[in-house]
């Protein structure tokens, strides 16, 4: 049943605002090697043991970053919840892999000073080549050295790789915080007139918060793609306003109509 059609039936205006987290993939030799984890797995397992349920993955050590050489991949504010927690949990060693340097980390800049303070050794302008592993499991990241060259056309320099600049170091665990695209919504909802951008973000009319549907709103990270909570909660009360708007026009046009008849 198409989600406009079913919930449409029950409701007079429904808001979308689901997030984006479909996480983006290294692609490189190795990547299928075990100890290599997407960033949500990781902390979804750390919150929830700290909540006092029991995590098995978590139990069992293969999410718990206690006594290990931890590597994360990304630079934003959830590469630096991974790199955080895992100083929390007693990690032997965290490093931190951003290929750009640090003037262009993605993340707060505070945070980046904490976490630098709390011991984790940032590798600024670095990519992962190759993951190594042995029985299966990841042991060692290659990575290449980067430099930033020509500005592109969002006006920021992108990085290049140095050639012959390999290096290795070691890793128990390998974390993936290279931030989340939006899921396919219109087929996650069955709804395929929805219409989204080529981001896969929900287009909506700015002015009404409206999507291209009849009474289906939508806002937060769904509509500007991966972004902060400052702008959702800015984008729920004006989704919020606008939903008022539509549905006391609503009702004031059926009045109309009564009226009239
Ligand atoms: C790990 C991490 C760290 C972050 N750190 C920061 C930070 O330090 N500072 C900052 O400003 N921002 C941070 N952000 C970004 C911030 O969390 C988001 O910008 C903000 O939460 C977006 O709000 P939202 O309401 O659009 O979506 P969300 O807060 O993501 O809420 C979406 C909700 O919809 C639910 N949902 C998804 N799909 C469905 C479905 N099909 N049916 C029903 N429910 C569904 C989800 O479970 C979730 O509860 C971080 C994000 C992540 C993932």
């Amino acid at each position: 049943m198409q989600l406009y059609l079913s919930l449409e039936k029950k409701h007079d205006a429904i808001l979308i605002a689901t997030g984006v987290y479909k996480s983006r993939e290294v692609e490189i030799l190795g990547s299928n090697l075990k100890n290599i984890y997407p960033a949500m797995q990781f902390l979804t397992a750390s919150n929830r043991k700290g909540l006092g349920d029991k995590v098995k993955m978590f139990d069992d050590g293969y999410l718990n970053a206690e006594g290990k050489d931890i590597v994360v991949i990304g630079g934003g504010d959830t590469a630096m919840d991974c790199v955080r927690t895992s100083i929390r949990q007693n990690a032997k060693s965290v490093k931190c892999l951003y290929r750009r340097d640090k003037k262009n980390m993605p993340g707060s800049a505070r945070e980046v000073a904490n976490a630098e303070e709390e011991g984790v050794d940032f590798q600024w302008l670095t990519n992962p080549k190759e993951f190594i592993g042995k029985n299966g499991k990841v042991t060692e990241v290659v990575l290449n050295k980067m430099k930033l060259g020509e500005a592109d056309a969002t006006g920021r320099q992108a990085p290049e790789i140095i050639q012959g600049s390999e290096i290795k170091i070691k890793a128990d665990m390998v974390i993936k915080a290279l931030g989340f695209d939006p899921e396919d919504i219109p087929t996650l909802f069955s709804e395929p007139t929805l219409v989204v951008s080529k981001w896969g973000t929900i287009k909506i009319d700015l002015k009404t918060m409206q999507t291209n549907l009849d009474g289906i709103f939508a806002a937060g990270d769904i509509v500007r793609g991966a972004s902060l909570v400052v702008w959702a909660i800015k984008d729920g009360r004006d989704a919020a306003e606008a939903m008022d708007i539509y549905l006391k026009n609503k009702i004031s046009q059926s009045l109309k109509k009564r009226m009239v008849a």
